[in-house]
């Protein structure tokens, strides 16, 4: 038994030069030497009762690939992985890392890199021509519709396809992906990741219909006649406002438009055919202190903002972990993510009380500190400050999908938060109509979105053998 983790310290491989980085949209990652590998990799060994792959939503087997990595065994790691993980390639750069949080070295040590690893693993896979098509044998002759080609309905049309179902995704957008392409920026997820998959799919014999808005430009009555299931992976992109006087002025707009824009301008087979929304040279403000504040800070400081804050209303959290939060929970701690090591001023505590405008465009913010008191946010008297902005980014989140097309037109239950209702196996209150993602669950992330689809995708198999 080897007990790696006393002889080596976590590290992660050095992430590119700020200065350099900041002038690109390409990955600001970057990989490990073979070294690092095989050390990183076995601080995994010699863990008595693993805590990691409970936290993944996917249950991914951590430590068998940490093992074989160790062992330079790369096509089997890469073969455990993807017993339980469509995309690693995603999950491996953008997850969040749950199963790191509740790596069991993280009781008084630092954590497994199991991130970088899994990334590595993908890589390998990818570099070595291991990962292709995997085309069924036999076909069942039964017809899915899915609706929606984000995480979520990438991955049940991959598991549905592969068990010999003929699926087509339906997707609103002019491409694949849903947030993994008009959301999330390239520096955390390069856009040509998304491509080989969706490539590797197409190859399987998913077919793929974009520009098709189902209860807009595709009749929702045709799709229920034509396939025997349809599956609805819409997303939740309702964005939270922030209904204070002032909100009408121009100037001020939702994350998702802003990134949005970036990432169509990043695309040459893409047009924008609406102005810009540009950060350069402006003085803006993110409301929203999360990831999604987060990716705007970072597509910011790429257009060469001027200045540029990022607000919070929750307080600024603990440097360690409180008595209320142990190991192995999700540790409510102070970090900074990539773009907040780029640059940019985080303020906590922080309330907007109104816009400030000129002439019908936003001039600036009037805020004012608060405490959190028993669940209620309370001025502090004499905090008032006016905070100069030209751009304003609203980054506080999603409360439901969108509920005027498809959801209406089906008329879907929903749930007591406005997400669509399903049973556990995913079906809705109607038959053949299953749903599944963040339309379902909430705003939530990748890995959840790839453990829902597969789930959905194994309850539309059995529906399939009894129906
Ligand atoms: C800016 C941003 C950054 C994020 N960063 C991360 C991150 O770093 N890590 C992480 O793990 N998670 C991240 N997330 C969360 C993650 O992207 C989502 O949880 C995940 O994409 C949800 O997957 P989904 O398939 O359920 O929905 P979506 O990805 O939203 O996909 C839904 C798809 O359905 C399509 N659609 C909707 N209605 C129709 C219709 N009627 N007809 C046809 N098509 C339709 C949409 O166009 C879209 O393509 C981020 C989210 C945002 C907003």
């Amino acid at each position: 038994m080897s007990f790696n983790f006393i002889k080596y310290k976590r590290n992660l491989p050095k992430q590119r030069n700020i200065k350099t980085r900041i002038n690109d949209f390409e990955d600001y990652n970057n990989y490990w030497s073979q070294k690092d590998l095989k050390e990183q990799s076995s601080r995994c060994m010699g863990c008595g009762v693993p805590f990691c792959h409970q936290a993944c939503p996917l249950g991914n087997f951590i430590p068998d690939w940490n093992n074989l990595v160790s062992k330079s065994n790369w096509e089997n790691a890469l073969k455990s992985l993807h017993l339980t993980n469509n995309f690693p390639d995603f999950t491996g750069r953008i997850c969040p890392a749950p199963c790191e949080a509740s790596c069991v070295l993280n009781i008084n040590n630092d954590p497994v890199a199991i991130e970088q690893i899994e990334k590595e693993i993908s890589e390998k896979g990818w570099g070595n021509g291991w990962i292709t098509p995997e085309i069924p044998v036999n076909r069942t002759g039964k017809k899915i519709a899915v609706i929606g080609s984000g995480p979520t309905g990438l991955t049940a049309a991959q598991q549905l396809n592969r068990l010999g179902h003929f699926v087509t995704v339906f997707e609103k957008d002019p491409k694949i992906g849903g947030l993994l392409r008009f959301g999330i920026p390239d520096f955390k997820l390069d856009k040509f990741i998304l491509e080989r998959r969706v490539d590797q799919i197409t190859k399987e014999g998913v077919e793929f219909i974009v520009n098709a808005h189902v209860g807009v430009n595709i009749n929702v009555d045709d799709l229920i006649k034509d396939y025997d299931v349809l599956l609805l992976a819409c997303g939740a992109r309702h964005p939270r406002d922030l209904d204070i006087p002032g909100r009408d002025l121009d100037g001020i707009h939702f994350a998702m438009e802003y990134l949005t824009h970036q990432n169509i301008i990043n695309d040459s087979e893409l047009d924008l055919n609406q102005k810009q929304i540009s950060a350069n040279a402006k003085q803006v403000v993110i409301i929203g202190g999360g990831d999604t504040g987060s990716d705007c800070l970072g597509t910011a400081h790429r257009q060469k903002v001027k200045s540029v804050f990022q607000l919070e209303l929750l307080p600024k959290p603990p440097k360690q972990r409180t008595e209320d939060n142990p190991w192995p929970q999700w540790p409510k701690v102070f970090v900074n993510s990539s773009s907040q090591d780029e640059g940019g001023i985080r303020k906590f505590s922080i309330l907007t009380k109104n816009f400030i405008g000129k002439n019908g465009k936003v001039s600036g913010l009037n805020t004012v500190k608060v405490n959190l008191d028993n669940g209620v946010f309370k001025e502090i008297a004499d905090t008032e400050k006016i905070i100069p902005a030209d751009l304003v980014i609203l980054a506080m989140g999603f409360d439901k999908p969108d509920l005027g097309d498809v959801v209406k037109l089906l008329d879907l239950k929903l749930s007591q938060n406005d997400h669509v209702k399903t049973n556990s196996n995913g079906l809705t209150n109607i038959d053949k109509i299953f749903a599944a993602g963040d339309m379902v669950i909430g705003q939530s992330i990748v890995v959840s979105a790839i453990a829902e689809g597969r789930k959905v995708a194994e309850s539309i198999n059995d529906y399939l053998s009894n129906h």
